[in-house]
């Protein structure tokens, strides 16, 4: 059984291989076939992409470097160069937009493209995707892994089966009952310690999360647990969002110890305020609508939000309103994040969902 016709929408996400690494690599042919870790140096750096080579000896992104030399003495660690990646970032985003305008980066190496109707009419998704990618190694050198699907969600965990320099689409059909076997860990957006919390629950498939109400995972997992109840049954309303601009611009701190009480929510604020609007002006991005976000001990996600008449970046006016949704209730539970974001930078231009009969 296919999910409900005005949920499916042909949808790719392009994933590059080892980016950061592969560009290294394509650049310094002496880096080509050895493990390389792209980030700051062996003392107190962090490795920010790692070639396949290295990751063959459990090094991954994040790890700190000084780690990944104990793991693999012989490793090469290379400074990285953003403007380069950049660089290249727009290169594969300018072969998106041969294909289609709905094009929504999710970082430098990776996108959504919804190619339901695609500029050069061809048939398939998974034809498309494989010729992007054939497009993207021939003017790159590099490789790129695909996932094909009906939503952004089944298109990102397709992405991830045949990589590297691989591709996977999920049927219409299919949709449902691999959802319902995707193993929890790899629901994306599920982080680790939600996984944990859902594994203590059972949940460790999506056909355990299919057994919860969508009242029990609210209570259990905040507005998160909503998204949970859509996403699992393959009906996800995101849509592809071309926003060559981003979408929101935010800050949040994770805190060591718990914060309780108001005066040290307040302090908490103030601080995570100046970092955000900083981060605002930096980017000289007003905004309409104010989001406080908070996690609980337990792990509850919250947000509370309010909307001004126009757009602001105005230093007073954002704190007040900021400060404003902190106190309106009462937090009583002790709390492990806090974070502020600022969205609504301009009208989205709505996308119609046509039913239409669609190949893969
Ligand atoms: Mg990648």
């Amino acid at each position: 059984m296919s999910p409900e016709p005005e949920y499916i929408r042909k949808i790719i996400h392009i994933d590059m291989d080892a980016f950061y690494a592969s560009v290294e690599q394509r650049d310094n042919p002496e880096l080509r076939g050895k493990p390389v870790a792209v980030g700051g140096s062996r003392e107190r750096g962090v490795v920010a992409a790692a070639s396949y080579e290295a990751r063959k000896f459990g090094i991954h992104s994040a790890m700190a470097s000084s780690l990944a030399f104990r793991r693999c003495p012989e490793i090469i660690f290379v400074k990285p160069n953003f403007a380069k990646y950049k660089a290249v970032s727009r290169q594969i985003r300018a072969i998106f937009f041969e294909y289609t305008d709905l094009v929504e980066p999710l970082s430098l190496d990776e996108a959504y493209l919804d190619v339901t109707e695609n500029k050069k009419g061809l048939l398939t998704a998974t034809k498309i995707a494989k010729e992007i990618r054939q497009r993207i190694w021939e003017e790159t050198e590099l490789r790129a892994s695909a996932g094909i699907s009906i939503n952004k969600f089944l298109a990102k965990v397709a992405s991830d089966i045949n990589k590297p320099n691989g591709q996977k689409t999920i049927l219409p059909e299919e949709a449902i009952p691999f959802l319902e076997e995707l193993p929890i860990g790899k629901f994306y957006g599920i982080g680790k310690k939600t996984a944990e919390r859902m594994k203590f629950l059972g949940i460790h498939r999506g056909k355990d999360l299919k057994t919860w109400t969508k009242e029990l995972l609210h209570q259990e997992f905040g507005k998160s647990g909503e998204h949970f109840y859509e996403i699992v049954r393959a009906r996800q309303k995101s849509k592809v969002t071309p926003s060559r601009a981003r979408k929101s611009l935010g800050a949040e701190t994770t805190y060591s110890k718990d914060i309780v009480g108001e005066e040290h929510l307040k302090k908490a604020l103030s601080e995570i305020f100046t970092i955000w609007h900083k981060r605002l002006e930096l980017a000289n991005q007003a905004g309409k609508t104010i989001t406080l976000k908070f996690k609980d001990n337990q792990f509850r996600t919250y947000s509370r939000s309010i909307s001004l008449e126009k757009k602001s970046l105005d230093r007073e006016i954002l704190w007040q309103n900021a400060l404003h949704l902190l106190l309106k209730e009462e937090i009583t539970e002790p709390i492990r994040l806090l974070g502020l974001s600022l969205s609504n930078f301009n009208e989205d231009k709505e996308i119609k969902y046509q039913q239409l009969t669609l190949n893969f």
